[in-house]
């Protein structure tokens, strides 16, 4: 079986886990440090603050940035739910804006409809969605125009370019994920970036019980902390980082340059981005045959995602979720991701090929 997702680990992160368990330093602890200080640096920011996985990164970005009840957030319905999950922790209302047929990212025209239909909307997260940074142009112009803050989800996107500028480091506050499954990984875990240094502070405190020196508790906050261990393997995986993004890069090309199936539609990669396909999704007709055949040929595949969010059931009583988002329904209904991730073989390359352009 090829699986379709696969953490890559070496002796670096196992011989600084062992020490980190030999210091006893489990919780908080240098490795934190080390890994924002790392991870910041990578991208040029002037902060970074480490969390317990994308989610709670998103949480604390929202409410940092005061976002709250009444308030209107606009985003994707295509993405993993925790995007939009983040939204309605803080009790904001969350407004679905369809998405490209190209880039599958959050689309332009449609996001100045919903701003004009939403003038009151305050912030808009962006999702890099499958490691394709969206158009960024377009949307800062829009944001700039109706005084929309600009969040990006980059949980799918570390290292990817937009104009040869890294996501992460066009809007306010950005929030990255490093669950297994991502380009990148410490266990669970997660990273806030921003040049604000008020967004920086309030994160810190919020991260942190809303502590603001010890036991002086200026806002209800949560437990959202890094833990030592998770950031040990951290940094040890940002040094890999490019390095992984080259041979998903690699990979892709192999199938760029060899799929060739009329049943099939490959990735789009616009001239002005760097992609790190964090996923390599097809379009498929006959989704079902499609899939049978690779499981019958041993070849791991993800269905991202099979519900557009505000069809998903936790959002069928919400306001938000009545709306059609057709151009996120037609994906939802056709998208196979095949594997691409960097522990891939070239055999396992050649076979996924085979078994792709034999599909009728
Ligand atoms: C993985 C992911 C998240 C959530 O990250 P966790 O670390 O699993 O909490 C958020 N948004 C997107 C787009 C993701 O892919």
């Amino acid at each position: 079986m090829i699986p379709c997702a696969r953490p890559l680990l070496g002796k670096e992160e196992e011989s600084r886990v062992i020490e980190v368990l030999r210091s006893g330093m489990l919780a908080a602890g240098s490795y934190v440090h080390e890994f924002e200080e790392q991870f910041k640096q990578y991208h040029n920011s002037r902060y970074a603050v480490a969390t317990s996985s994308g989610t709670t990164a998103l949480h604390a970005i929202l409410r940092a940035m005061g976002i709250g009840a009444g308030d209107k957030v606009i985003t994707t319905p295509y993405s993993f739910i925790a995007t939009a999950n983040a939204i309605l922790y803080t009790k904001a209302t969350p407004v679905f804006v369809d998405i490209d047929p190209v880039t599958y990212t959050i689309s332009p025209s449609q996001l100045s409809i919903a701003v004009k239909e939403h003038p009151e909307a305050k912030a808009v997260i962006i999702v890099h969605l499958f490691g394709l940074p969206a158009d960024m142009g377009a949307i800062l112009e829009i944001a700039k125009q109706n005084e929309l803050i600009v969040l990006e989800d980059c949980a799918q996107a570390h290292g990817a370019t937009y104009q040869e500028q890294k996501v992460g480091t066009f809007g306010k506050a950005a929030a990255f994920s490093f669950y297994p499954s991502k380009n990148m990984t410490s266990g669970e875990g997660g990273m806030v970036l921003t040049d604000d240094p008020v967004i920086e502070e309030k994160v810190r405190i919020l991260i942190n019980q809303g502590q603001s020196r010890r036991y002086y508790h200026e806002m209800v906050g949560y437990n959202y902390r890094m833990t030592n261990i998770h950031a040990a393997i951290g940094v040890e995986q940002l040094k890999k980082l490019d390095i992984y993004n080259q041979k998903r890069r690699e990979n892709a090309k192999f199938y760029d340059e060899n799929i060739a199936n009329p049943w099939i539609k490959k990735p789009v990669l616009p001239s002005d981005r760097s992609h790190v396909y964090h996923q390599y999704t097809l379009k498929v007709k006959n989704r079902e045959a499609f899939t049978a055949s690779l499981e019958a040929n041993g070849i791991g595949y993800g269905i991202y995602y099979p519900t557009i969010i505000p069809k998903q059931p936790a959002y069928k009583n919400l306001a938000c979720s009545s709306g059609i988002w057709p151009v996120a329904e037609e994906l939802a209904n056709t998208c196979v991701s095949i594997p691409v991730h960097p522990a891939l073989f070239r055999n396992d390359l050649t076979t996924i090929v085979e078994v792709i352009n034999n599909y009728r």
